[in-house]
């Protein structure tokens, strides 16, 4: 069963080695383990339903109403775990059907309620935060539109409802021969249409697109009517209606329908792990890579700090030593950066493109050991996020933080990101762990994926959330001062709609504001979400 206060199925467990306690406990001191609340003290706060009796599809009971007051965030998790009770919705709906969301829609439009799609209810960016408002909120949960609808095996185009999740969404294709390839870290439980709206990107987006590109058309449907998006395999007819859609977070209408590219299963998959001896070399190395555009399925590389996490995590402490000996003697010792190359397609393609980037990284000093680490990192690749269950457990916090820049800002951004972070928790006496990888590849640059790992702070909510605040923002400062995206992959949301305009302007935030009055006159579509345009909020 899925856990109600941390992340993933509860009867998944990863375990932090005695050598990762001991690099912990040097790194950021004993950790600091709290009391957790309970769920049946958060269920007994929840206060009355202002949507009692409006509508057979909506469901006001307590229970229902907590599960979808929360999502995946910092903020999320430390509310759930010290008891901060935000606001919940009045009532959650299960539609399954487009027909049932526009009754829903029409219902809430009608009577002015606030609209929040929830769908894996995975966001990491507070989409799913209620405000505090005079107006009931409604959750309409996509979770029950979760067939294949369509598959068009001759053009490659698979239809799905909304609410598909990804093992579901996999597990179909999969049956006819096919994938979508779209492996977001929270594929368990993110869904298609979650992946269009906060524009999502998967790990292997190298071979098989963002979701900008497997993204071919659909339904949604708004306060104002309904919007169908025909799957064209291109077209110069003006602008292309499904940007508008990719990115809406919420804010247009519901999404009921995802048509997209899939393709047949590859002959042949494999990861391969590649050392670097430092930084400057690694770099250099994923950039040529990258910009001889070989068909690879994944490049992700560590930095020195990440790399020397990851292999002290990873246990086995005698067989880690043999290889950091061995390594060592061909060039890659301290500062060596850990690279994980994905190989997919028809086996011939694969051996070639696996040959000729081993050609390219070899000329930057590159140690190739194999697949066996790559086998490793694939079986456990939804499996890192539990890792923050069990660093809480041991009285650790952990968030991650991310964006995308061109090539000449990226060591920059990478190192100040690391350092504004050291910087803020150096202000309350505290040490932050803090290491990167870069994870999306372009040619004109790359995805910078920060994580930080601290002590709790004793006291509970308040002083955790303070840190939390001070971490995000400064960090935000700081990507902005380098040109660097508002985010890569993790949307908007509530917790970064504060700096969106630096990015698109004063004509741009205009722009989307006057979108979201075109397609939602009343407001009532998950306001306060990409824009700053609602509140106040629980803190
Ligand atoms: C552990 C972890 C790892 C993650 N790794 C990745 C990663 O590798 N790559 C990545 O891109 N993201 C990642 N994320 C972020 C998150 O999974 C994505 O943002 C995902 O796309 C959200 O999908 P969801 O179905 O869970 O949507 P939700 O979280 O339920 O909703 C997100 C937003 O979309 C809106 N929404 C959802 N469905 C619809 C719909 N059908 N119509 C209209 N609005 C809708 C909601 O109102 C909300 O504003 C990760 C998150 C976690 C917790």
């Amino acid at each position: 069963m899925r856990r109600w206060n941390g992340w993933g199925d509860d009867a998944t467990a990863m375990e932090l080695s005695e050598g990762a306690r001991a690099m912990m406990a040097t790194l950021l001191g004993p950790g600091r383990p709290g009391q957790d609340a309970q769920r049946a003290g958060m269920v007994a706060k929840i206060p009355p339903s202002r949507l009692s009796g409006q509508h057979a599809l909506i469901q006001t009971d307590a229970d229902t109403r907590l599960a979808m007051a929360f999502g995946e965030s910092f903020a999320d998790w430390i509310r759930k775990r010290f008891g901060a009770l935000p606001p919940a919705p009045d009532g959650v709906a299960f539609p399954e059907s487009t027909e049932q969301v526009r009754e829903l829609l029409a219902l809430a439009h009608a009577n002015n309620w606030i609209v929040i799609p929830f769908a894996g209810g995975t966001s990491v960016s507070g989409h799913l935060d209620c405000p505090i408002s005079e107006r009931p909120i409604l959750s309409i949960n996509l979770s029950r539109m979760n067939r294949l609808l369509h598959l068009d095996k001759l053009s490659q185009l698979a239809t799905f409802g909304a609410g598909t999740a990804g093992p579901q969404l996999e597990a179909q294709l999969r049956a006819q021969g096919y994938t979508l390839g779209h492996f977001p870290q929270s594929f368990e439980y993110s869904t298609v249409g979650g992946w269009v709206v906060t524009r999502s990107s998967g790990q292997q987006s190298l071979r098989y697109g963002r979701i900008e590109q497997l993204f071919a058309g659909g339904h949604m449907e708004t306060p104002v009517g309904a919007l169908t998006i025909p799957t064209l395999p291109a077209a110069s007819a003006g602008p292309d209606m499904r940007e508008l859609v990719m990115g809406s977070e919420g804010r247009f209408g519901i999404l009921t329908e995802v048509t997209v590219r899939v393709s047949p299963l590859p002959e042949h998959e494999s990861f391969h792990a590649i050392f670097l001896p430092n930084w400057d070399a690694a770099e250099a190395a994923v950039r040529t890579l990258i910009q001889r555009r070989l068909p690879l399925s994944m490049t992700r590389l560590s930095n020195g700090i990440e790399t020397q996490t990851s292999l002290t995590l990873a246990g086995h402490a005698r067989l880690i030593g043999w290889l950091e000996r061995y390594l060592a003697l061909r060039g890659c010792g301290e500062g060596k950066c850990l690279l994980m190359l994905g190989v997919t397609g028809e086996h011939r393609n694969a051996r070639n493109a696996l040959r000729e980037a081993r050609r390219t990284l070899s000329a930057h000093g590159a140690v190739y050991i194999g697949t066996a680490m790559g086998a490793k990192w694939a079986s456990n690749r939804f499996k890192g996020p539990y890792l923050r269950n069990t660093l809480w457990d041991q009285g650790y916090s952990a968030d991650t933080i991310e964006t995308a820049v061109d090539w000449p800002n990226v060591k920059k951004l990478m190192l100040a990101m690391e350092q504004t972070a050291r910087d803020v928790f150096a202000q309350y006496g505290e040490r932050v762990h803090a290491f990167t990888h870069l994870s999306h590849l372009y040619p004109q640059g790359s995805s910078v994926y920060s994580q930080f790992v601290w002590a709790t702070a004793p006291g509970g909510f308040a002083p955790n959330f303070e840190r939390w605040q001070k971490l995000k923002a400064a960090v935000a400062d700081t990507i902005a001062a380098h040109g660097g995206t508002v985010s890569h992959q993790h949307g908007v949301g509530r917790d970064h709609a504060a700096h969106l305009q630096d990015e698109k302007g004063p004509l741009g935030m205009a722009t989307l504001a006057q979108l979201c009055r075109h397609f939602d006159p009343k407001k009532i579509m998950n306001p306060g979400k990409l824009l700053q345009d609602e509140g106040p909020w629980a803190t």
